[in-house]
């Protein structure tokens, strides 16, 4: 068994700041051994009240649009400004269509070597284009750690990108000239999430079909209907090599926290963030309790073929499992 530290040692290194502690408490969190868990719930409980105090920024867009780079640059200007930076980022040997398929495999370099930034690559294997189910909790820990600015990348691959933007206060999407949308693989739904579309790599021979796209991307985002929070998406032209519109992109955030927290929205999105978490910890722990149960596991192991075979309605032996499971809690 790894080694593990006592919840006062990961509470205390993480209110001081340690990257090391905080990283051994991502892992922690992370980890699906069920004494890990118990100490993990306790330790996000004992901080808590640490937490909050950060924006939260998802970033989005198809591989090879320029998330890392474009996290690396504009996470050098919020330390310039005195921001402490958290990514949380996608571990490219870990997917499939990930930055690592472009030879591109020493990502964030300047960053990570910032003692004053925090990257956190995203464990292989359990991840939903690089967010982990534990995402929501690393994130906390960060800001409990005293990160002011947390930084989620995600690929664009869907069902990834309802995630993140249930965890985020601005969701942002990178997108490139030129590439249809289809071929971006960008989903109108998704469009629909973002808070702010950057047309990436505007510089040298790209800036002017970037000008076109973002005038086309501008009217595109005038026919949807406005969301609750009266918040228009913004489209920006920013370049992670020249270095250009990245304070634009940093100056529409700001602006959209002034006028959320001043409409109240800020709160009522993290809110309901906060329900939505709670709901997803009754499905998981639901699931978990369930699946372990000896009595449904060996239903399901009798009766498996026949729903296979298609003699047993998948329906009739939901149904009968969760009897199975409910009585045989009541007797325990
Ligand atoms: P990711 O897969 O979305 O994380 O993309 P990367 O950050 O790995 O970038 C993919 C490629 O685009 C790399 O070769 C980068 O050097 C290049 N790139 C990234 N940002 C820019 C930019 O602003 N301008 C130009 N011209 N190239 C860029």
């Amino acid at each position: 068994m790894k080694k593990r530290l006592d919840l006062k040692a990961y509470r205390d290194g993480i209110l001081s700041g340690s990257r090391v502690i905080l990283s051994q408490a991502i892992t922690l969190v992370e980890s699906a051994l069920e004494s890990d868990q118990a100490i993990a719930s306790d330790l996000i409980q004992s901080l808590i009240a640490h937490t909050g105090n950060s924006i939260r920024i998802g970033i989005t867009g198809v591989p090879g649009v320029g998330k890392s780079t474009f996290i690396e640059a504009f996470g050098k200007i919020l330390l310039d400004q005195g921001k402490k930076v958290a990514v949380l980022a996608v571990d490219p040997s870990s997917q499939l269509t990930g930055g690592s398929i472009l030879g591109d495999k020493t990502r964030m370099e300047n960053l990570s070597s910032d003692k004053r930034a925090f990257i956190r690559p995203s464990p292989s294997g359990t991840t939903l284009g690089g967010v982990s189910g534990k995402t929501r909790e690393a994130m906390l820990l960060c800001e409990a750690a005293g990160f002011d600015v947390i930084l989620v990348e995600t690929v664009g691959v869907g069902q990834s990108e309802t995630a993140v933007k249930n965890m985020v206060d601005f969701f942002l999407l990178l997108m490139l000239a030129g590439a249809g949308d289809e071929l971006q693989g960008i989903k109108k739904g998704i469009m629909e999430m973002a808070n702010g579309l950057v047309i990436h790599k505007a510089d040298g021979d790209n800036l002017g079909p970037a000008k076109t796209a973002k005038s086309n991307y501008q009217n595109a985002l005038h026919l949807l209907p406005l969301a609750e929070n009266n918040w228009s998406p913004k489209v920006i032209l920013a370049s992670s090599v020249s270095g250009d519109g990245l304070d634009k992109v940093w100056e529409m955030i700001r602006d959209f926290e002034e006028k959320m927290k001043a409409g109240g929205f800020w709160e009522s999105n993290r809110a309901n963030q906060r329900l939505d978490w709670l709901n997803n910890q009754i499905q998981l722990l639901l699931q978990q309790n369930f699946l372990k149960n000896p009595k449904v596991k060996q239903l399901i192991a009798d009766e498996k073929e026949n729903v296979q075979s298609g003699r047993l309605n998948p329906g009739t032996l939901a149904k009968n499992l969760i009897d199975v499971f409910l009585s045989n809690q009541s007797t325990t």
